[in-house]
């Protein structure tokens, strides 16, 4: 019996972690990016008199370890501290920097609550950041060396907003550095760019990330609306900017390098929702769609487009649920048979539970891992305790976990293979 012996794609993620090395970065005069201290990426700008903090790690642990880094380039006191957007790990850390400066605090005005995220319950332990897997099977986060394994995300860092904005743009001068703030709705609907126009350096925020974009991510959200996603990257593609400070990963440096960043994440979401819409109005299913929409060649080997946290396959479902809703037009699916109805007739037809589990070891033995997965997902429909049936489906889930590049998927499978097979 041979497996598919191919684990290139998870020796490419490994590789990726070199993204989150621990680096405070110059990125040009006087200002720094502090890189691989925490689940996100803090700037730091030198003013006249006093510093400005954009986004502030996930935590005050974490804070304090890159204030720690900074030195005495962090010029006290701190005059200002931007949220680039309102997720935990950017907006964490601010009572650190902020410590008695008493600072502004700006973002976009949309940024109220924490986001519209709604998080279904969850099913099989399965979890996207992989926070509880053990560390002998955990890579990265996908864009971020991990997402809340070492240090809960707490609140207890989070400073309230002082300064808000609700328009287009606003332009602030702060400790005599002239900051534009534009608002970018891309990974989140509040997310503002940070232009630093005197020293040509841009922070997107998390609208650019060294991965391709997630665009509808597992974890229960809303499709993040990739029309205003692109027409933010053009907004940023316009500055002209020499150096990039992403919310997450290594800084993109120089101008031609910006604009090829900017350039590929635009046209990689843009040739995805293009492909999708011309599938839909052809007929075309979710299911037909993912195995026909590609990136180009060049896109695919683009270094800002590579799958480690979202996936082309994912945002094809996401745009067809968004723009024409869950019915894929067959209408035998109008009103499928319940899962355990089906999976009744499948395991008979199969010649009984015992012939069906015999069959789903074997695909599993032959490297055929999905249809591994699929059969033992029939027994479980007519009984979620059967143990055998537990296993193979946790033996399914370990083989394509290992066989991912993107860090989402093999944390989601490898998270809920542990917990069938009780270890979680
Ligand atoms: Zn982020």
């Amino acid at each position: 019996m041979t497996l598919p012996d191919d684990f290139a794609g998870r020796e490419q993620l490994r590789a990726s972690s070199a993204e989150f090395r621990r680096e405070v970065i110059a990125v040009a005069d006087g200002v720094f990016a502090a890189v691989g201290y925490s689940a996100s990426n803090v700037t730091l700008i030198q003013g006249d008199d006093g510093s400005i903090i954009v986004d502030t790690s996930a935590n005050p642990v974490d804070a304090r370890a890159i204030m720690e880094a900074f030195g005495d380039r962090l010029r006290r006191p701190v005059r200002a501290i931007i949220y680039t957007h309102n997720h935990p790990d950017h907006s964490g850390g601010a009572t650190a920097f902020a410590g008695a400066d008493g600072p502004d605090i700006y973002s976009h005005r949309m940024l109220v609550e924490a986001g519209p995220e709604f998080g279904r319950g969850q099913r099989d332990g399965g979890d996207a950041f992989g926070t509880k897997l053990p560390d002998a099977l955990f890579i990265n986060a996908g864009t971020q060396l991990e997402y809340g394994r070492v240090t809960p995300h707490t609140r207890e860092g989070f400073l309230p907003r002082t300064r808000t904005f609700s328009g287009d743009s606003e332009t602030i001068e702060v400790a005599g550095a002239r900051l534009q703030l534009i608002h970018t709705p891309g990974e989140s609907p509040e997310n503002i760019a940070v232009w630093i126009g005197a020293k040509r350096v841009l922070i997107p925020g998390d609208d650019v990330l060294k991965s391709y974009p997630n665009l509808s991510p597992i974890r229960g959200l809303k499709l993040r609306p990739p029309e205003r996603w692109i027409a933010s990257l053009d907004r940023m593609l316009a500055l002209e900017a020499d150096a990039m400070v992403q919310g997450h990963m290594r800084p993109v440096l120089g101008r031609d390098e910006v604009r090829r960043a900017l350039t590929d994440y635009r046209d990689g979401i843009s040739t995805v929702l293009d492909q999708t819409l011309a599938g839909i109005r052809q007929g075309r299913t979710p299911d037909e769609l993912v195995q026909e929409v590609r990136l180009s060649p060049q896109l695919a080997a683009s270094p800002y487009l590579q799958e480690y946290y979202g996936s082309v396959a994912w945002a094809v479902r996401g745009i067809y649920a968004d723009y024409v809703g869950w019915f894929d037009g067959n209408a035998t699916n109008l009103n499928p048979l319940p899962p355990a109805g089906r999976a009744a007739r499948m395991i008979e037809m199969a010649g009984g539970p015992e012939a069906m589990l015999a069959r789903a070891r074997q695909a599993v033995e032959t490297g055929d891992f999905q249809w591994g997965a699929e059969l033992a997902d029939c027994l479980l429909a007519l009984d979620p305790a059967d143990a055998a049936a537990r296993q193979l489906k946790a033996r399914a889930l370990t083989e394509l976990g290992e066989r991912q590049l993107n860090a989402t998927a093999r944390n989601y499978y490898l998270t809920t293979a542990q917990f069938l097979e009780g270890s979680a």
